[in-house]
Order: structure tokens, then C-alpha cells, then sequence
């Protein structure tokens, strides 16, 4: 395993921590997945993004991860609180559909878009409905404990009795005083005895048609209770990351982390990691907010405020030009730029594997020459340096262009090769490539009939040219452009590369 100085930004502790797995090499890892009652936006696609790349990292210095992300099939209310209608069931019924046919759908549509931008699948993807036995145990268990009582058939968590010991709002700062001092008063008429305490397990009204039996009659699970029950259940009773979006802070996290401690006593998780929003002219994306652009619309450039299609590598580019902790606007400007970038970075690859190939055949030095392996080794060292650097993707993509201009240097002999001997060249060209398509997690986007007419075209090219048939080589070259394609005279040779402009 590479021995790394991995640093995280933990949200409990509010600083940057070295990664210290606890059982080493394996990584335990829950990541809040998808309510499916509806399509995930832009904004959902960049949380998820951003621990794929967690994932992918961890994986790449050798960690052994289970990755966890579950899929939300009931008990989130349209609320989002104890309160009100199933998101599920209330689209359920709006279509006249089972809810599991909902969850079926949306679930679908979730794991195309997650291919659609290469994210690699979790290792478990537990839903919540199937986990309502556990979840009426974990239920059973707080109440043993003295952190939850029974009222009218639902079961709450006791805030008040919680804090006589624990620090509810440790994650999220909020102070419970505050909490609940924009509420009114309970009367005693109400089912909880303090206005902060939040459901563990929800008494069904005749007309709530996701429910089950427990103990305490007819239910359905409170939100939270899920992503406490199904990370124990697969990663333990402590594990080392916990992710999602930092709306999901309050209430959800904080919740999870007095439900766990209400059960177990411990602490369930060593690092806590939230992303940032992804926003539309300032504005948070959300469902709620109304301001959502689909992956499906930003593809085909079907959408009001998009003035093209953008492709999914060229969104996956464009999320990781920011690091997960930093807001990022989305705008026409910024997709054309990441347009670019991606289409350099991809260039880049191509370069890289074709020298690769050409290694055995190329007039390298039976040894490094001492300057230049110390300056790939800094090279180098600078792409790890941004992702150890609590995954900041931003510093990597810049690190990873100095190395492309090497390569391309190299390519064009602009630069001379026989400072490098066969490791040497070698290291720097695979780990570019590992890190733009392991890491990074970006790959060419080449139809199949762009695959099959481009050698085609380009050795007609060759002969045109070499027949010194300039009418003809102007006409390829305009077969070029409109794939999207440019062709390079080079003093190596001639290929075609991705234009960027
Ligand atoms: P949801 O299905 O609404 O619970 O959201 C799934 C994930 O997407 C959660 O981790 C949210 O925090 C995250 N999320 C929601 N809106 C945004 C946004 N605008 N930018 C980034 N992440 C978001
Ligand atoms: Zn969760």
C-alpha cells in the first residue's frame, strides 16, 4: 500500500485530520443515498460525484473499501420532518402506481445516470425497506436504553435525556435551545414531551399504505433511523467515513449520530465528510427550490438555460475543476471552459498511451539522468499532494496539465528524450493515465462510429497528402471538424486529436 500523509477535513472535529483507517488496509464507508421518488438533479449527481472519487482514491493507495450507499424507499416524508405524507407513497398515488413501482423506477434511473458519469457502483446498496427489522430492533434497544419513549403508538428519541450526558448539535452547531425556541410551547396535548425529540418509529394513519407491523402496532421508520441501522449492520458499530451533502447535517446526521450513541453508547463514525452545494445563479439546487436541471436535460441541451448539450464527461470535468468543499455555480461559461479541459486532458491520454506503446522503440538513456528523475518524481508528487490534501481534485487537474505539457513536449520531440531512461518515462506516463482514468474517473467519449470511420479517414488523409492532393486533404479535414476532430501534422507523424476550441 502507498504510504500516504492523507488528510481529511472532518465536520465533528472542524479540521483537517490524517486518514487513520481503523483496521487498515480495510475502509469502511457510508455515503447517504437517493430518496427515489424523483430524478436526481445536478446537484444530487455532484455529492455522489464527489465520493466516487473518495472511493476511487482510497482504492487507488490500496485500501480495501466497502462502500455503502444506501437507496431511501420510505420515511422520508415530503416534510422532511416527522410530519406529513411519504415522498413515495404521495408520488405513488399521484400515479396510480405501487410505491415499489416508484421506487423501481427512480432506482433504475439513478444507476443510469451514476454509468452515464462512470461512478462506480457501491459495494452494498441497502434500502431501508429492507431493513425494517432491524431498524424495529435499534428501535428497541434506545428504548432499553432510557433514550426514547412510546407515546400513541409512535416512538421518539428523547433529546432532553440525551443531553443530560451526550452533546446533541456537536455535529451541526446548533444549540437546542435554539432549536426549539422558534416552536411554540407543547401543550402536553402532543405526542412528544420536548419539541426537539424526532421519530424513530411513526404510527400509520389508515390511509399510510407503506407500513408494518412492530411492537407498537401499525408503522413505518423515521428517516434517520435507516442510515444508522444499515451502516452498523455492514460496517460496524464504529466505521471510518460517513458522507453526503451538508444540508444533510441537521437533522439528519446529528440524529444519526444520538441514535447510535442512544444504542451502542459509542460514537458511530471517525470522519464525518460533507460536500457543498451545487448552485443555479447563487441559489442552492434543489427539488424543493424548483431550479432543477436533470442530467437527462443538460446531455441534450433541452433546458431553458442551457445554450447546449454538454456531455457527461464534460460535467464529471467540470465538478471536479472544484474541490467538494466550495460551492460551484453552474453556468453556460464554465461548461464551455470545462468543455475544453476535458477535451485537452483526453488529447492528453491519447498522447500519453500511444508513447507508452512506443517505448521499446524509442531512443531512451540506459539511465535517468539525475535532474530529470527528480523533476518527474516533483511532477508527480504534486497530483498526490492535491488529492492528499483532503481530495482536492482542483490542485490535482492542475498538477496533472504541467505533466501534460511534458508529454506533449516529449511527443513533439520539443523536448529532448534521452534524459529518460524506460522507468522513468514509464512512471510518469501510467500514473498520469491511473489518474485520469482510475482517479479522476474520466474517460474518452468515442462513438462506436466515430471508432470505425476515424482510422478510415485518416488513412485517405495520408495518402491525399502524400499525393500532394491538396483539394481532397481540404475536404478531409472538413470531415474532421464536423466529428468534431482535428487532424495534427506532426514532425512524428500524423494522427487527429479532439479540438478543443
Ligand atoms: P436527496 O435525494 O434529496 O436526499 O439528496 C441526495 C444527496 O444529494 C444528499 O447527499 C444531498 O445532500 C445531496 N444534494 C442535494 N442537493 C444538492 C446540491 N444542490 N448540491 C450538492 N448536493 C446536493
Ligand atoms: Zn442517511
Amino acid at each position: 500500500m502507498r504510504n500516504h500523509q492523507l488528510k481529511i477535513y472532518n465536520t465533528l472535529t472542524r479540521q483537517k485530520e490524517l486518514f487513520q483507517p481503523l483496521n487498515a488496509p480495510h475502509v469502511g464507508m457510508y455515503v447517504c443515498g437517493p430518496t427515489v421518488y424523483s430524478d436526481v438533479h445536478l446537484g444530487n449527481c455532484r455529492t455522489f460525484t464527489s465520493f466516487d472519487i473518495v472511493f476511487r482514491y482510497l482504492n487507488h493507495l490500496g485500501y480495501k473499501v466497502r462502500y455503502v450507499r444506501n437507496i431511501t424507499d420510505v420515511g422520508h416524508l415530503v416534510s422532511d420532518a416527522d410530519e406529513g405524507e411519504d415522498k413515495i407513497a404521495k408520488k405513488a398515488k399521484l400515479e396510480n402506481l405501487e410505491p415499489m413501482e416508484i421506487v423501481q423506477r427512480y432506482t433504475n434511473g439513478f444507476h443510469q445516470v451514476m454509468y452515464q458519469l462512470n461512478n462506480i457502483s457501491p459495494s452494498i446498496e441497502p434500502t431501508a425497506t429492507g431493513h425494517i427489522v432491524e431498524q424495529i430492533e435499534m428501535t428497541q434497544q434506545i428504548l432499553k436504553n432510557g433514550y426514547a419513549y412510546e407515546s400513541n403508538g409512535s416512538v421518539y428519541f428523547d433529546v432532553k435525556k440525551y443531553l443530560e450526558k451526550y452533546n446533541y448539535g456537536e455535529l451541526s452547531g446548533r444549540i437546542v435551545e435554539e432549536l426549539v425556541a422558534g416552536q411554540r410551547e407543547l401543550d402536553g396535548q402532543e405526542e412528544k414531551r420536548f419539541a426537539a425529540d424526532f421519530a424513530l418509529w411513526k404510527k400509520a394513519n389508515p390511509e399510510h399504505i407503506m407500513r408494518w407491523n412492530s411492537p407498537w402496532g401499525a408503522g413505518f421508520p423515521g428517516w434517520h433511523l435507516e442510515c444508522s441501522v444499515m451502516s452498523r449492520k455492514y460496517l460496524g458499530e464504529t466505521f471510518d467515513i460517513h458522507g453526503g451533502g451538508m444540508d444533510l447535517k441537521f437533522p439528519h446526521h446529528e440524529c444519526e449520530i444520538a441514535q447510535a450513541v442512544g444504542a451502542t453508547g459509542s460514537h458511530p463514525v471517525r470522519y464525518w465528510l460533507h460536500t457543498n452545494m451545487l448552485t443555479v445563479n447563487g441559489q442552492r439546487m434543489g427539488k424543493s427550490v424548483g431550479n432543477s436541471i436533470l442530467p437527462a436535460e443538460l446531455f441534450t441541451g433541452n433546458h431553458a438555460l442551457l445554450e447546449e448539450a454538454y456531455s457527461p464527461m464534460t460535467l464529471r470535468f467540470f465538478m471536479l475543476q472544484t474541490h467538494y468543499r466550495s460551492t460551484m455555480d453552474i453556468t453556460n461559461d464554465a461548461l464551455k471552459a470545462a468543455k475544453k479541459g476535458y477535451l485537452k486532458l483526453i488529447n492528453g491520454l491519447k498522447v500519453a498511451k500511444n508513447l507508452l506503446l512506443q517505448v521499446p522503440t524509442l531512443p531512451l538513456a540506459a539511465e535517468a539522468n539525475e535532474n530529470i528523475a527528480k523533476e518527474t518524481h516533483a511532477l508527480l508528487a504534486e497530483v498526490y499532494a492535491g488529492m492528499d490534501d483532503d481530495f482536492n481534485t482542483a490542485m490535482a487537474i492542475a498538477a496533472l496539465f504541467n505533466i501534460l505539457k511534458k508529454i506533449n513536449g516529449l511527443h513533439n520531440q520539443s523536448i529532448k528524450l534521452d534524459g529518460y531512461n524506460a522507468a522513468t518515462l514509464e512512471t510518469l506516463l501510467t500514473t498520469f493515465i491511473a489518474f485520469i482514468e482510475n482517479v479522476l474517473g474520466l474517460r474518452e467519449e468515442e462513438s462506436v462510429q466515430m471508432a470505425q470511420m476515424v482510422p478510415v479517414l485518416l488513412e485517405i488523409y495520408k495518402e491525399a497528402k502524400l499525393n500532394k492532393n491538396y483539394g481532397q486533404v481540404d475536404v478531409l479535414r472538413g470531415h474532421f471538424k464536423a466529428l468534431g476532430l482535428v487532424v495534427k501534422d506532426m514532425k512524428t507523424g500524423i494522427d487527429w486529436a479532439y479540438d478543443e476550441v
